[in-house]
């Protein structure tokens, strides 16, 4: 749809003066508006057509744009909206805009905001918290000390010396302010949030020596908190209401726990699975041997069978660390690493050449073992 055109949209003549439009979109603001044309779609798209008709040409300069190069010369909304009228205006900044053009026609200037009256709600708070793979294996209650704003003890949050407020002076409790001008047009009225209360409705009648009237001060606090196992590096839990009091008994923000994982010397982790890298020497893995792996609780002793090969990947079942999601638990894997010797004295060395030539010592290239690459594979299926 390609869009109408302003002048037309308005009903006044392309030498209309300024009063002229002014009057033209008045009336069909009023017309249109929607606390009369409630749920009326074809209304709000009139009304916003003619928002932004008046938007352009009760600017000067935006109407002699667009008198000399239409739409275009006027922001590049031409028929880009998708067959959208408005462009890039919503009912908020048509009443932020001309809300005063509604004065005196019965109507409130905006839409009303839902009484108007604003609940304070307190800052969230972050912290981080460390842990090791014991703690992040079990879970694990920790004490944070932090410093915040909690309710003042005094005046038990009101910011209040006998907890008393006053109806706020200038919006009379309703938290908004209503400003009405006189004009030419007849009365038109601006709404805005009280600046006497802040949009409180209410202001203290004398104010807390100990918090000033905030109804809040900085203090200590210990808090608890159950960090459920299997947690992960930058994950982030969020205690709800533990964050910052709010200014005179309003909503507490959030405390925000930031995970850090401190790194295992010898375990390693992905996801729920563990790995750990164990060396035998090259006599125990051709003739097997039991060795101590280190896990999460304690060491314990796995089997090396004999004729075990460099590479070969021991999987422990359930060693590893619990899902967060509690979607089980992961596994401990081991690699085994053969040592190979890297120094040896003349009579090692001589009773090694006389194994050399063994045939037993020679690869087989029928091995059984599973290679690298089906190792891989099968850990990330
Ligand atoms: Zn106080
Ligand atoms: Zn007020």
């Amino acid at each position: 749809m390609s869009k109408r055109d302003f002048y037309e949209i308005l009903g006044v003549t392309k030498s209309a003066s300024d009063d002229e439009i002014k009057k033209a979109y008045r009336k069909l603001a009023i017309k249109y508006h929607p606390d009369k044309n409630p749920d009326d779609k074809a209304a709000e798209e009139k009304f916003k057509e003619a928002a932004e008709a008046y938007e352009v040409l009760s600017s000067p300069e935006k109407r002699q744009r667009y008198n000399q190069y239409g739409h275009a010369g006027v922001g590049g909304a031409s028929g880009g909206g998708g067959g959208h009228y408005g462009g890039g205006m919503n009912m908020d900044d048509i009443f932020s805009q001309f809300g005063d053009i509604f004065g005196g026609g019965g109507f409130g200037g905006g839409r009303s905001s839902g009484g108007g009256r604003r609940v304070m709600r307190g800052s969230n708070l972050r912290v981080k918290v460390k842990l090791n793979l014991q703690e992040i294996a079990k879970g694990v209650e920790k004490k944070l000390k932090v410093n915040k704003f909690v309710s003042c003890g005094t005046c038990k949050g009101s910011g209040a010396k006998n907890g008393q407020y006053d109806t706020c002076k200038l919006c009379g409790g309703s938290g908004v302010q209503v400003r009405t001008q006189q004009t030419f047009l007849g009365a038109m009225q601006t709404q805005t949030t009280c600046s006497g209360c802040n949009g409180e409705g209410k202001t203290v009648k004398d104010k807390c020596n100990t918090c000033h009237g905030d109804g809040i001060v900085r203090a200590e606090e210990v808090i608890s908190i159950n960090i459920p196992a299997g947690v992960a590096e930058g994950m982030q839990l969020s205690v709800g209401g533990k964050g910052n009091a709010a200014p005179r008994g309003g909503i507490n923000g959030d405390l925000l726990v930031l995970i850090e994982e401190e790194e295992h010397p010898e375990l390693k982790r992905d996801g729920s699975n563990l790995f750990y890298d164990s060396y035998v020497n090259f006599a125990d893995a051709a003739l097997g041997t039991s060795i101590e792996i280190p896990t999460v609780d304690a060491k314990v002793k796995i089997k090396i069978e004999p004729g075990t090969q460099s590479g070969k990947v021991l999987r422990l079942k359930g060693k590893g660390l619990p899902d967060v999601n509690s979607y089980g638990t992961g596994d401990l894997l081991v690699n085994i690493n053969v040592w190979t010797p890297q120094a040896l004295s003349a009579e090692e060395k001589k009773a090694l050449e006389t194994l050399r030539a063994s045939k037993n010592f020679a690869p087989n290239p029928n091995r059984k073992e599973k290679g690298f690459f089906d190792r891989m594979k099968e850990y990330f299926e």
